[in-house]
């Protein structure tokens, strides 16, 4: 067998090549293993968008509480964060959409 780093003829079984000292053989991972991996990161992202999109929500719902009556300028910088949360949100809702 020959190293897979710098092609010198190494002993079988061997765990580094005495050529250039680099690990020979390195088990790559089972491909099963990576599928698991792989559909355990979209579980967490579909996890993680699904509370994005929670909290939006309830940031929204605040945001236009505190909406309600303020003074002129104040009202403004409100309607500027609501769109902002909104926009926000619709992201997060296309992100969702996507990942389902
Ligand atoms: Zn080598």
């Amino acid at each position: 067998m020959n190293c897979s780093s710098c092609g010198a003829e190494v002993t079988v079984g061997a765990v580094y090549c005495s050529a250039c000292g680099r690990r020979v053989g390195a088990p790559s991972p089972h491909p099963d293993r990576v599928e698991a991996l792989a559909d355990e990161a979209s579980r967490a992202a579909r996890d993680m968008v699904r509370a994005a999109a929670k909290f939006s929500r309830l940031a929204i719902d605040k945001a236009e509480q505190a909406a309600r009556d303020p003074p002129g300028t104040a009202k403004r910088a409100v309607d500027r964060a609501v769109a902002e949360l909104k926009n926000a949100k619709a992201e997060i809702d296309k992100a969702l959409k996507d990942l389902e």
